[in-house]
């Protein structure tokens, strides 16, 4: 993007916190305000207070936590549909800020622009194709193809994928849905409840790590036989704070492959599973980028 690209308005809608932005790029962030995340009508009104302040951006882009509403023709698209976070449930935010700014909006999960920013400014900056997977208080995953979401009925949920059990595993894990599904068994709140003490706390040693790597194992065959990703950003609380799970990913995914769908990009792991590049800026730059695909769409930006 250009010197001259407008100016943009994100809003990354987190559990604890939203970030309000005003950039074109992480080259030019004109400001970046923090507020906490409490009820729906007080955190909306708080959003809404920094936006007034910025009013002239091009587009607005919400990168929010879910399960969201994103078909456009839809009638729940921009709210949070069914979530277990309290009071949040059926909150429309997309139409809300469209009908006070008139500007267009974007709006998508945070992973998914997570996965945008990673695809232009971070880990896998010139790729089009990318899957990028948080494994923080929850597990989720957004992919990327063509520098476009996958979008279909509606958001992935791949963190809700069943696995199959480390061989002698019977724990119950954590999702109130599933159990041990993936995000049931490794989520941050899934290795403190097994444990019985915090994931940050765990040494790198601690033998529940490897039934944390075995089951993200499975999240990265899954996602290889999507076909979908030319590479895997990994980001989130537990990968960023335990970076030696990395190369066990690697290992476990190969060995769950074993042998399949292993094409030489695929086949170099190092360069196929990596860390995330942009840290906390990804969710903050993907709401960026989402108003950026709005406003392009809209004709009223130029493609980057
Ligand atoms: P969220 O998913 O809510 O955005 P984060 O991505 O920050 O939040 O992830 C929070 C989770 O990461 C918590 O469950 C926490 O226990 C875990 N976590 C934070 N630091 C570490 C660490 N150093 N090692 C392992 N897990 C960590
Ligand atoms: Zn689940």
């Amino acid at each position: 993007m250009t010197q001259s690209a407008p100016l943009i308005a994100g809003v990354e809608l987190g559990g604890t916190k939203v970030v309000c932005i005003l950039a074109s790029g992480p080259d030019r962030i004109e400001e970046e305000v923090r507020i906490p995340t409490t009820s729906a009508v007080e955190t909306l009104g708080a959003v809404e207070g920094v936006l007034d302040r910025w009013a002239g951006f091009a587009a607005l882009g919400i990168a929010s936590f879910g399960p969201v509403g994103i078909d456009r023709h839809a009638a729940d698209w921009g709210r949070i549909t069914v979530t277990t976070k309290p009071g949040w449930s059926d909150t429309d935010v997309g139409r809300r800020l469209e009908r006070r700014y008139g500007v267009p909006v974007g709006f998508h999960t945070d992973v998914v622009g997570a996965a945008l920013a990673e695809a232009r400014w971070g880990a896998a900056a010139g790729l089009a194709d990318v899957a990028y997977v948080t494994v923080g208080t929850g597990i989720g995953v957004g992919l990327v193809a063509g520098g476009m979401p996958v979008d279909g009925l509606t958001h992935q949920e791949l963190g809700h994928i069943r696995p199959v059990r480390f061989s002698g595993d019977d724990w119950i894990g954590v999702c109130p849905f599933h159990g041990a599904c993936i995000e049931g068994l490794a989520s941050g709140p899934a290795i403190a409840a097994r444990v019985g003490r915090k994931a940050e706390e765990l040494a790198p040693g601690d033998p529940a790590w490897d039934g944390v790597a075995h089951t993200l194992g499975q999240l990265l065959h899954t996602l290889v036989l999507t076909g979908v990703p030319r590479r895997i950003v990994m980001g989130g609380g537990v990968m960023t704070g335990a970076q030696h799970l990395l190369p066990r990913l690697r290992e476990a995914m190969a060995r769950s492959l074993a042998g399949y769908s292993m094409l030489p990009e695929v086949a170099q792991a190092e360069s196929f599973v990596v860390l995330a590049g942009l840290g906390a800026q990804a969710g903050p730059l993907g709401a960026i980028l989402l108003g950026e695909l709005a406003c392009v769409e809209r004709g009223r930006c130029e493609d980057a």
